[in-house]
């Protein structure tokens, strides 16, 4: 008997997509056969949006062009629906620390409780990418300051075009 691919999901806005995330789309990659990096249409009502859905689509594409075992969809409505269709049943979520815990963990149990048989992996990065956010990322770029360190090459060249 073959065993189903062990496929992960990780759900996120990315605009735009930092060091942190990739980091940890790479330990999913670690754990699970396949990852699905599901891009939601808005970071939030009010998070001022930096890249539409398509391009963040692109941009996280271009970085994990090399990945087959990789797919970047767009994201809408109820998560534990979205990873039923793709096969998914492993939910992966970066802790950047205590504070992200408690929504984190809240979110979890409630996934859980909508399909029992979704579970939530939750992974630390890096500790030089625990303190990088994609609001702060926009907030300093807006400001004119340099995020190039905290992006890679082909993201930081995007945030450069829509800075300037
Ligand atoms: P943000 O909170 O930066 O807007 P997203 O909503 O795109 O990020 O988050 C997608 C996932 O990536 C979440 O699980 C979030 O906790 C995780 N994440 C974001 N930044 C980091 C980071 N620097 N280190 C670890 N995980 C991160």
């Amino acid at each position: 008997m073959t065993e189903s691919p062990r496929v992960a999901i990780c759900p996120g806005s990315f605009d735009p997509l930092t060091l942190g995330h990739e980091d940890i789309i790479r330990r999913a990659l670690g754990l699970a056969d396949r990852v699905v990096i599901a891009v939601s249409h808005s970071p939030s009502q009010i998070k001022r949006q930096l890249f539409d859905v398509d391009q963040r689509i692109e941009m996280i594409q271009e970085v994990f062009a090399d990945e087959g075992r990789v797919k970047v969809l767009p994201f809408q409505g109820l998560l534990v629906d979205f990873a039923r269709k793709q096969g998914a049943t492993i939910v992966v979520r970066g802790l950047r620390g205590v504070k992200d815990f408690e929504y984190e963990f809240q979110m979890a149990l409630m996934n859980r409780r909508l399909d029992v048989s979704m579970e939530t992996v939750f992974l630390a990065p890096e500790p030089e990418y625990a303190f990088v956010s994609s609001t702060l990322i926009r907030e300093i770029s807006a400001l004119g300051g340099s995020v190039d360190q905290f992006l890679s090459p082909s993201v930081a060249r995007r945030v450069a075009a829509v800075a300037r």
